[in-house]
């Protein structure tokens, strides 16, 4: 039985205050909640904040992106090990937002997922499709090609050392997610997938589903037997609409 997960993806937003209420709010309501982990993904700057706000608490941290370099003549990147001292346990890597500007090949990202994993932090890896991907019906062959990527470095079981996301970029921010059914095809099919390589690692990897994951479409989305938690972005930055998501993963 995988234990579900559900992830604040705060992008860039936050300030120091806001950080902070948000953060005694989900520690507080978290402390009531025994069958998920949580945690908030935050800005690189408020990583110091998030290690004195969280430490000895049910709730973990993480960044939101990371370099695929140990240190050296990168200006403006941050390297694994710098999330470590921080105390991050996840990072999220290949994010849309990212890939779409160009900033990440698939090769890239899988690069990133083997460093992250090297400096013992937990991927949350995102696959999807743009919407004339999906309206192409291309949405199994674009995860699965940006999902090899990350077994072309680290292997199956390395995958599944970490958390894949799938997350249609046609969803994420749009208020628009995807149907409860098709969230659970796709990730039925990547694990199907992951199983035909190892079927110990499919059992054992966590997905989560992404996009526009709300308070009122968290019980269906979560219902699903695939569905093994949920990246959160636009519902993270109301304190109560995400403790919601929380709470209807913990009773799912
Ligand atoms: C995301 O960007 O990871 C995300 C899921 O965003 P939203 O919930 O706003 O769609």
């Amino acid at each position: 039985m995988r234990r579900k997960l559900v992830v604040a993806n705060r992008k860039m937003n936050g300030s120091i205050p806001d950080n902070r209420a948000f953060m005694a709010g989900v520690v507080q309501g978290m402390r009531e909640l025994r069958k998920i982990d949580c945690a908030i993904c935050v800005p690189h700057p408020y990583l110091y904040q998030a290690q004195v706000l969280l430490a000895d608490t049910p709730v973990a941290w993480g960044g939101q992106n990371m370099s695929r370099h140990e240190f050296g003549p990168y200006t403006g990147s941050v390297a694994p090990g710098m999330l470590v001292e921080f105390g991050c346990k996840y990072v999220i890597i290949g994010h849309s937002e990212r890939r779409e500007r160009g900033y990440e090949s698939d090769d890239a990202a899988g690069e990133r997922f083997e460093m992250a994993l090297k400096a013992g932090l937990t991927p949350i890896f995102c696959v999807g499709e743009t919407l004339s991907e999906f309206e192409a019906g291309m949405t199994d062959s674009v995860a699965i090609r940006q999902l090899n990527a990350v077994v072309d470095h680290v292997g199956v079981r390395g995958l599944a050392k970490g958390v894949l996301a799938y997350e249609p970029i046609w969803a994420i921010g749009t208020g628009k997610s995807a149907t409860p059914e098709h969230a659970q095809t796709i990730l039925a099919f990547l694990r199907g997938h992951v199983a035909l390589l190892d079927e110990t690692a499919a059992e054992r990897l966590r997905i989560l589903y992404g996009g526009s994951v709300k308070a009122d479409n968290a019980a269906e989305l979560f219902a699903m037997p695939d569905i093994d938690g949920g990246l959160i972005g636009s519902a993270s930055l109301v304190t109560e609409e995400f403790l919601t998501i929380c709470r209807v993963a913990d009773a799912a």
